[in-house]
């Protein structure tokens, strides 16, 4: 059996190679030229934990490929799944134009029955659009085809992405045929070995499915950081509150650590898309739109207590800040709150140096020669006035702290991710900021 995946980014390119490894026969297809050619010589764009070895793997077997031509790859596949992006447009609606232009080309091209299965994160009633966008293809073509559709989000995340497709915590699939649904079982059977559940239901269903769960995240991080903020003022310490309330199963730990905002490509996208709908439907979501609002101040709340150390006088200051992803074990800078806090030290004078193990080529791309790219993690601290924390990687967990006291200037660490134990920092010596505990 063969599938073909539209979009080989970091849904694309994960979805494509588990498929491979399966067994099945699959052609990742992008209209980035560049992409593709990197990847036929072995070079995987992006920083996913196991990804490059199962490709290489899945390459060798000759079940894994990689073309930029859509038309030579959909008519001997059962299934096309749609994996473009969805940004949001100006008005924050998800921008259907990638969906919509892969939806034009299969019904230019197609000369059979396909199930097309949009995996893209989509807004409710997207499929319904893909339908008449394809049907008004066949018409012009003539042609009188049947097909199928199946709304299929997709729940990976960056960093586990592999791990969480193969063992996924359930699937979930929208369908309107038995037909369709047939397909989508027999093609993720291989992962529901485990017992996991595989949910059917109607598209819309599946369509909000996904958006329901990314904004409930969002909302469990953005309502922690308005208590971590209230922490602070009143002298709780967040990490013992999060302990506290973690305890009852109903609340759970997962999902309640305070930080410097919520990141990436998905949380910030989602909720802006979902908050749109509601507009559209007249049903505004008011507890969304405070999520976004707490979180757009909540990128901004690392910056704010550099500034008040430092009296509001940040210019010729030299600031280090280590981890840029928006979190760790993924070079995604999409949305990250290393993004707000570097162009707000830049804007106000300052100079910033930058380490992260694997986002260094993404900063450039942001950021270019307007900030410095430090060797490792401790180069850049020489006469730097302060450390910045952004990204919790594993490797700025236990530093050296008695070799860092040495480089630095001051003995000062802005933590937006509350990695450290404050009163560790203390006897260290170190003037310590973390959020929701009060600074040392
Ligand atoms: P991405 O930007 O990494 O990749 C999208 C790819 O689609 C790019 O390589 C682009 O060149 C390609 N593309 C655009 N138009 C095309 C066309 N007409 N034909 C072929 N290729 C085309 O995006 P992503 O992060 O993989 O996200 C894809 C979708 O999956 C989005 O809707 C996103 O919301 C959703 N999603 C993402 C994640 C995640 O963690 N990144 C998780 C779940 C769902």
């Amino acid at each position: 059996m063969k599938i073909t995946v539209v979009g080989t980014g970091y849904v694309g390119l994960v979805t494509g190679t588990c498929f491979s490894e399966t067994g099945l026969t699959v052609t990742c297809t992008d209209i980035d030229e560049e992409k593709i050619k990197k990847l036929n010589t072995g070079i995987i764009p992006i920083y996913e934990p196991g990804l490059e070895a199962m490709v290489e793997r899945n390459v060798k077997k000759q079940r894994l490929f990689f073309s930029t031509g859509l038309k030579e790859n959909i008519n001997d596949s059962e299934a096309i799944f749609i994996a473009v992006g969805t940004p949001p447009g100006e008005d924050g609606s998800a921008d259907l134009k990638y969906v919509l232009s892969v939806a034009a080309e299969i019904g230019k091209y197609m000369t059979k029955y396909l199930v097309i299965v949009v995996k893209s994160t989509v807004p409710i009633g997207t499929s319904k659009k893909v339908i008449s966008v394809i049907q008004e293809q066949l018409d012009k073509r003539g042609v009188q085809l049947t097909f199928d559709m199946a709304s299929n989000p997709e729940f990976l995340k960056e960093g586990t992405a592999i791990d969480d497709f193969l063992k996924p915590d359930r699937i979930v699939v929208g369908v309107e045929t038995e037909r369709a649904e047939k397909t989508m079982r027999h093609l993720y059977n291989p992962f529901l070995l485990n017992g996991h559940p595989f949910f059917v239901m109607d598209i819309p269903s599946a369509e909000m499915t996904k958006y329901a769960a990314n904004a409930m995240l969002a909302t469990k991080i953005s309502f922690m950081n308005d208590i971590a903020n209230l922490c602070e003022i009143v002298g709780a310490d967040v990490n013992l509150v999060r302990k506290g309330i973690g305890a009852d199963p109903r609340i759970g730990t997962k999902f309640i650590y305070p930080g410097a905002g919520y990141g990436g490509s998905c949380f910030p996208k989602d909720v802006k898309a979902l908050i749109k709908t509601g507009e559209d439907y007249n049903y505004p979501l008011q507890i969304l739109k405070a999520v976004e609002d707490v979180n757009e101040r909540q990128k901004r709340v690392v910056l704010h207590k550099i500034k008040t150390h430092f009296r509001n006088n940040l210019q010729h200051k030299i600031f280090v800040v280590w981890g840029l992803s928006f979190k760790p074990e993924t070079d995604d800078m999409r949305e990250a709150p290393s993004v707000t806090i570097i162009e707000g030290l830049l804007e106000a004078g300052s100079k910033v140096k930058v380490y992260d193990p694997a986002a260094m080529n993404e900063c450039m791309k942001h950021f270019g020669n307007r900030v410095g790219y430090g060797k490792d993690q401790y180069e850049p601290l020489l006469e730097a006035d302060a450390l910045i924390i952004v990204t919790e990687w594993s490797e700025f967990r236990l530093p050296d702290f008695v070799q860092m006291a040495k480089s630095l200037k001051n003995k000062l660490i802005f933590d937006g991710r509350n990695i450290y134990n404050p009163s560790e920092m203390k006897e260290l010596g170190y003037c310590y900021y973390s959020i929701g505990h009060q600074s040392i």
